[in-house]
């Protein structure tokens, strides 16, 4: 992401500088990008070579480190080893996506610690933690973990109206009424 972006919600003196962490951890369909893989239009020390032409998925998207500010200052993701996303409101999720090669990265600490905190905020809000840990979904709750495993091409979270998330078969009739997966791009 650009280092000069000054949209409204952005948190001013926080940049993304070298870290090219969603430029590598996310999908990104539109570019045939898989998980885990530097897109190849990042440039070396940070940035995007076609950042007037990118995707509208990378528009749209600033890390919860760039917009939230109970974030701590010195959780930006090239260093946690993980890509916040959203923030604590209801009916939404936070969403905790792991560099793929440091798939426990979340649960070192100060990190785990402060992201059960969430957990337990979310569970008074309709909300949800949800940790993409490689490959497994996990859901963190204040007691407890609840592992999805993969989840299959077929499969598709959602979230039910109580905010507890929930992973079915995409052709589920809860898929059209419920609330959408977690938008991570
Ligand atoms: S993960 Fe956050 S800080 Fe890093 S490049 Fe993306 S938006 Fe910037
Ligand atoms: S197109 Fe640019 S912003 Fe999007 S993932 Fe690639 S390098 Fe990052």
């Amino acid at each position: 992401m650009s280092n000069s972006d000054l949209l409204p919600g952005l948190i001013p003196d926080r940049v993304c500088g070298s870290c090219v962490s969603c430029c590598s951890f996310f999908t990104i369909a539109e570019l045939n990008k898989p998980a885990g893989s530097l897109c190849r239009h990042s440039r070396s020390g940070g940035g995007c070579d076609i950042y007037d032409e990118r995707p509208r998925a990378c528009r749209i998207f600033f890390c919860a480190w760039r917009c939230w500010n109970e974030v701590p200052e010195d959780w930006r993701p090239d260093k946690t080893g993980f890509v916040l996303g959203g923030r604590l409101m209801p009916r939404r999720f936070l969403s905790v996506t792991t560099d793929p090669l440091l798939p426990e990265s979340w649960r070192a600490e100060p990190y785990f610690s402060q992201l059960k905190i969430w957990a337990r905020q979310a569970a008074g809000m309709l909300s949800e933690v949800v940790v993409f840990s490689g490959k497994r979904v996990i859901l963190l709750r204040p007691e407890s973990e609840v592992d999805f495993g993969e989840v299959a091409a077929d499969e598709v979270l959602i979230q039910d109206p109580d905010g507890h998330v929930a992973k079915v078969k995409r052709n589920d009739p809860r898929v059209t009424t419920a609330a959408p997966p977690p938008d991570l791009r």
